[in-house]
């Protein structure tokens, strides 16, 4: 009887079309708020000062949801294969997870479902969700709920679907018997260290923004300009970069996903120079609406040109 609610939740968080579910204990990650703050010491967080904010907060869920008991953390399939027909040409890569729609509104639209079915359950509890929010430690979470592992690329992994996953998760003041913590699965594996372009991961889990493609290609303003070491080796990635995920074993065991949001509705996961050059707003914005693109401008993409290499 005691993990009824559990088996409750779980078989309804599969039928609203979560891939994953795992339940998590809520106390601080005290070790790995130490390793954060050394990587912000070192400047590794490159202009990203929002990361300075609430560090405390973001390794301990009780100082976010006060009472907390569990975290209950999701994970959902959002690969594509790629489109055999534009690997021959000449295009800027847009990184996979960009290629459905913004998976912020259609994560969020199911966690409250999820957190509605908790309140069914336990009418007296407090229910909070979040999708990539900043202000938790989903991947601790992920790890902790026995959801997957943080590889060597900082990613999560599943066996059942690689890296290639959304995560969210819901803060309840219910108590949960928590799942056992997923093993690290990368083994002797140095494969995402070996072969990113940039030498970008510093160390096992460790990655230096300010030489990482994604960061560059998402992060920067449109008005700053890509350093010539990170364009050079940039492998037409422009919009992120999954080298570090594409080069894992355990992506092998890639699946498409079932999530209608995030099929590929078009063409348009690469895109070539002269396509960019002769884009107009009005045509960005029909194209990329809903989609993470959209974030970066259209002034943001054309700055992204440079780094098609011929
Ligand atoms: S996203 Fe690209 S640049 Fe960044 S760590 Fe991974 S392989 Fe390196
Ligand atoms: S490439 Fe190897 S080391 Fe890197 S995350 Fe995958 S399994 Fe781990």
């Amino acid at each position: 009887m005691k993990n009824l609610p559990k088996s409750l939740i779980t078989s309804f968080s599969r039928d609203i079309g979560f891939d994953k579910i795992g339940f998590a204990s809520v106390e601080p990650f005290v070790k790995e708020k130490e390793v954060f703050r050394k990587w912000i010491a070192e400047g590794r967080h490159a202009t990203m000062k929002y990361l300075e904010r609430n560090i405390d907060e973001r390794f301990d869920p009780l100082l976010i949801l006060e009472g907390c008991k569990t975290a209950v953390v999701t994970a959902i399939n959002y690969y594509n294969p790629d489109n055999e027909l534009f690997r021959e040409l000449k295009t800027g890569k847009i990184s996979r997870y960009a290629w459905g729609k913004d998976y912020h509104k259609i994560i969020k639209l199911k966690l409250i479902q999820l957190a509605d079915k908790i309140k069914e359950l336990f009418p007296e509890s407090t229910n909070l969700s979040f999708v990539d929010s900043g202000s938790l430690p989903e991947k601790l979470l992920a790890q902790r709920a026995g959801v997957g592992w943080q590889g060597k690329n900082s990613l999560i992994l599943t066996r059942e679907f690689g890296s290639w996953i959304f995560l969210g998760v819901i803060l309840t003041t219910v108590e949960f018997e928590p799942d056992e913590p997923h093993k690290d699965l990368c083994g002797d594996c140095t494969k995402c260290l070996d072969r990113c372009p940039t030498s970008a991961i510093i160390k096992p889990g460790l990655v230096d923004a300010s030489l990482c493609i994604s960061y560059w290609t998402i992060e920067t303003k449109p008005n700053v300009e890509i350093p010539l070491d990170i364009v050079n080796n940039s492998q037409s990635r422009i919009y992120g970069c999954d080298i570090c995920q594409e080069v894992c074993p355990w992506n092998r065991f890639a699946k498409p996903t079932k999530d209608d949001g995030f099929q590929v509705k078009d063409n348009h996961t690469e895109l070539s120079k002269e396509f960019i050059e002769n884009l107009t707003n009005e045509e960005f914005k029909t194209i990329f609406k809903d989609r993470p693109v959209r974030r970066i401008k259209l002034k943001g993409l054309k700055r992204n040109v440079c780094m098609i290499r011929e």
